[in-house]
């Protein structure tokens, strides 16, 4: 007798979770200043979820139908041992799991691209703000530009397919998206823009960073056609997409703020700890590492929890911000959560 399939992941808005962001680390070599404070407070190691355990939460989801695993942060590449949970996460693809990928900003990819590319990794997004080397130390706090452009260069020749991630920054790279665009273009790479969200004390205000991707638009379109494309994989994110008749490649823009993109959510975070966050601007979460390590049958408690989880996925997010000086929404940084 073959056994039940398990309950697919599913809230009580209907939406089906396929999509799971797994973050390996809440420490990073580089310190943007949308993200993260110079001086920092890294989570005790011993508080880490270990590299089994992340294996065994991500087939826990595999196994309730997650298609698309993607590793985050942090920066993944900085924790130790990490391309073994890639090898282990690569053997599951075929079977239940459709994509493993990975977003990293780039600084040891170089290192790593053809061990990803050996485990099964075929897609990774990379963090570049600036092509320019003064002013990627102004916002990453680090001068690492040419290892960024290297590890980006290694990812193309290991046959990977790279979209590059831009948050787009009122005072330190509005003026240069255009640029930033036609090089990706040039290089084979789709870029996607986003607006900074107020996650976290960064020593920034974030009010001084914000611009919305509507009038960034509009500055493009004074020099380029955009047609907009249709989405046609159920497991992209929440990126917009256009393609750009001069240059041919595509941009996507990824509108926490001016445009709610909460009705087709079909992921969830869980964090270097084992906390599951079911929506990246709200608080609540649940611990999937008591049941983890406390449990005589974890994998029943495992269950047990993330249909817990599912019942409280709140319908959206309720991001803003609104004035100079203004707290963020959460205290939490994104490099907690996972981007
Ligand atoms: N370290 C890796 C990287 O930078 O790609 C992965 C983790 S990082 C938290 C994931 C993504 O979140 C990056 O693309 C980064 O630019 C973005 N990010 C971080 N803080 C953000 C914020 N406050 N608002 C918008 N995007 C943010
Ligand atoms: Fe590190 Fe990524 Fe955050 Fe930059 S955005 S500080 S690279 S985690």
């Amino acid at each position: 007798m073959t056994s039940p399939s398990p309950t697919p992941l599913r809230d009580t808005f209907g939406r089906q979770v396929t999509y799971l962001r797994l973050s390996v680390t809440d420490r990073c070599d580089l310190r943007c200043t949308y993200c993260m404070a110079e001086a920092m407070t890294f989570l005790p190691r011993k508080d880490l979820l270990t590299l089994e355990e992340l294996e065994f939460v991500a087939k826990a989801f595999i196994r309730r139908g997650v298609r698309k695993i993607r590793i985050t942060g942090g920066e993944p590449l900085v924790r130790k041992d990490i391309l073994t949970l890639f090898g282990n996460l690569g053997a599951a693809l075929g079977q239940g799991l459709e994509e493993l990928t990975l977003t990293t900003n780039a600084t040891q990819l170089a290192q790593h691209a053809d061990d990803l590319a050996r485990a099964g990794v075929r897609r990774v997004n990379v963090s570049l703000d600036t092509l320019d080397r003064n002013r990627f130390e102004e916002i990453a706090r680090r001068d690492q530009l040419a290892q960024v452009l290297d590890g980006i260069h290694a990812a193309k020749a290991a046959g990977q397919k790279v979209k590059i991630n831009t948050v787009a920054l009122k005072h330190q790279n509005a003026d240069e998206l255009s640029d930033i665009i036609s090089w990706c273009h040039e290089q084979g790479h789709d870029i996607s823009l986003i607006e900074v969200m107020p996650l976290g004390e960064t020593g920034e205000d974030r009010f001084d960073q914000y611009i919305p991707l509507d009038l960034v638009q509009q500055k493009l379109e004074t020099h380029w056609t955009l047609d907009p494309e249709e989405k046609t994989d159920p497991l992209a994110g929440p990126s917009r997409y256009f393609r750009i008749r001069e240059t041919g490649g595509r941009v996507g823009f990824i509108t926490p703020l001016t445009n709610n993109f909460c009705t087709g959510c079909n992921r969830v975070r869980v964090t270097c700890t084992g906390r599951i966050y079911m929506c990246l601007g709200q608080n609540s979460h649940i611990d999937l590492r008591t049941p983890l390590r406390e449990s005589t049958d974890p994998e029943k408690a495992l269950d047990e929890a993330l249909d817990a989880a599912l019942f409280a996925k709140p319908e959206r997010h309720d991001f803003a911000i609104r004035s100079p000086g203004e707290a963020p929404s959460l205290r939490r940084h994104m490099s907690v959560t996972g981007g």
